[in-house]
Formats: structure tokens, sequence, C-alpha cells
């Protein structure tokens, strides 16, 4: 039987799992995402490695960095990992299905605050690079034509410059200020990373584990574009509404609906940007709104 046949099998034995990461910058976000989506991790005992995560689903808890090789073996059939991690894996049957926004950092390549380097195209063959990204690292400089050596290292590289051990790093950074502590500057961004729902190639190609992947892209998604939105409802006077549609055009216009009174009034209800809210209120007072309420929304799906 061929490997794509095992792994299929495995996964019409037991529930369809999802890898998730265990701890680390990503671990919270994630369990929270698919708490919001509806799909909250029920574990056995108390840091238990397995919990069921709604009806159809169970989770996994495993190391980020390990996702894209569980996935890949048929150990697990969706998860969550950083973009960076999917790319250094090198795992070409792992399928990008969601960007999930969170996790955001970049992998730059750094040298020492000192160095006259002011671009990656500048560093000399024989650079010694060190970094957890040995794989992307390598493929970046074969791309500039630059032949280097790697010092592999799982963590921690900002200190390889000043031990003499490499020339430059190549890291993630989000702020930059560890870099700074560390006498680094960034001289070239080689990825930026977000974390993504990921999917097995051999589980794309299942019927039923594709449409379930498909159904929880679409739970998540809405969760992520629900948390940019909210949802106001305000009374107008009716003499406005022509200035108030403009103010909130909501997904297909306002909302209009009837308030009991001699006609004067109406409420308006619409989805407005989270992040306007404050200018779209102001707006709305000046056209004599009364009774604004705004309220956060869990799901949207357009
Ligand atoms: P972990 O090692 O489990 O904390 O997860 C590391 C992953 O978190 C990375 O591979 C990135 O995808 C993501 N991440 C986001 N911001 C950062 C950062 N500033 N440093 C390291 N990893 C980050």
């Amino acid at each position: 039987m061929n490997d794509h046949n095992t792994k299929k099998q495995n996964s019409d034995r037991r529930p369809i799992r999802i890898a998730l990461p265990n701890k680390g910058r990503l671990s919270e976000r994630a369990l929270k995402l698919f708490e919001q989506a509806g799909l909250k991790a029920q574990f056995r005992a108390d840091r238990a490695l397995v919990a069921s995560l709604g009806d159809d689903f169970q989770a996994i808890f495993v190391r980020a960095a390990d996702i894209p090789e569980y996935l890949a073996d048929g150990a697990a059939e969706i998860g969550v990992t950083g973009a960076d991690l999917v790319v250094e894996s090198g795992r070409d049957e792992i399928v990008e299905v969601l960007d999930l926004g969170f996790g955001r950092c970049r992998l730059s390549v750094a040298v020492k605050d000192e160095s006259a380097v002011q671009s990656a195209t500048e560093l000399p063959a024989g650079t010694r690079v060190a970094t957890s990204f040995p794989r992307i690292a390598r493929t970046y400089f074969e791309s500039l034509g630059t032949e280097i050596g790697i010092a592999s290292v799982s963590g921690a590289a900002e200190i390889a410059p000043h031990l003499g051990v490499a020339d430059v790093i190549v890291d993630l950074v989000s702020t930059g200020s560890t870099l700074r502590v560390n006498g680094l500057r960034e001289i070239d961004t080689i990825m930026v990373s977000t974390a993504r729902l990921v999917a097995s190639q051999a589980a794309l190609d299942g019927e039923t584990t594709r449409q379930a992947i498909e159904d929880l892209s679409a739970a998540l998604e809405s969760v992520l574009r629900a948390e940019k939105k909210r949802y106001l409802m305000t009374n107008v006077p009716r003499a406005r509404l022509d200035e108030v549609r403009k103010v909130i055009p909501g997904l297909s216009g306002p909302t209009i609906v009837e308030v009991l009174d001699d006609g004067e009034w109406v409420a308006a209800h619409a989805v407005v940007d989270a992040d306007r809210v404050y200018h779209t209120i102001a707006r709305l007072k000046e056209l004599g709104a009364e009774g604004i309420l705004v309220t956060r929304i869990e799901r949207l799906m357009p």
C-alpha cells in the first residue's frame, strides 16, 4: 500500500486531528481563536497533550516547530504554526489554508552595530551565519549568489556574533528591541511571518477531511473578520437619513427600523470598522444621533 493510502487509513480510524502549539508565542492565541469559533478544547487531565475539540476534532499539543513534520507524517491532518516554520520545514506537502494574522514577526539578517555592512548583498563569501533557520538562510544567500557557512543554533542566536561564532545572524524579530539590547542591527528582511492554518495535501485530497478543513477555515475566518468590526445601533432623525447612510454604509447599507414615536426618529443599525468607531460616533452625534450603542460581534460571514 502506498504512503498516501496509509495516511488516509490512519485518519479514517480516528477523529480528525489538529496539531496546536503546546507552548510559546502562538499557543494561547491559537487556543483562544478555536474557542471563539466554537471549538473549546476539553482536556481530560491538567497538562494533557491531547484534548477533544468540539465534536469533530481532536487536538494534539506539540512544539510549533514540529507541526509541519507531524502533518507530513500523517499524525495530524490540520495544524496551526508560523509561516516561517512551514517554509523552514521544506515540506511541500504542507498547504497553507488561512493566514490567522497573529504572531507577526519578520525573519531578518542582522550584523553587529559597529559593522560597516548596510545590506546583505555586501556580505562576502565565507560569511558565517548563526541561525535556527538554516534552510531559509541557505536559500536566501544562494539567491544572492553568496556562499556562506552556517552555525546552526536552536535559539538565542543574538549572542553568536559577540562570541566570534558567526559574523551575522538570521533570526525572528518583532519589535527589534532584543536585537538592539544585544548590540545588533537589522540589514535585510528575508520574510514576514504570521500564524497559519495549515493542512497536509493528503488531508485535502480526502473528501471528508477536505470538507472539515474548509468548514473550520470558514469558522476561524469569521471570527478574525468579526474582531475588526463592531455592531452599531443608534436613533437618528429621519430627516438626516441620507447623511447617516454616508457615515455608516454598513455591509450593504444600514438597516433602518421604525421607532414607535410620531415618525420623527428611526433606528439605524450597521456593521462598522472597529478602528474607526470613535470617529463614526462623533459624526453621528453631529447629525443629531441619540442612544448610540456599540457591541462586539462574535462571527461575521458576509
Ligand atoms: P515558539 O518558539 O513556540 O514561541 O514559537 C515561535 C514562533 O512564534 C515563531 O516561529 C514565529 O512564527 C512566532 N513569533 C512571533 N513573534 C516572534 C518573535 N518575536 N520571536 C520569535 N518567534 C516569534
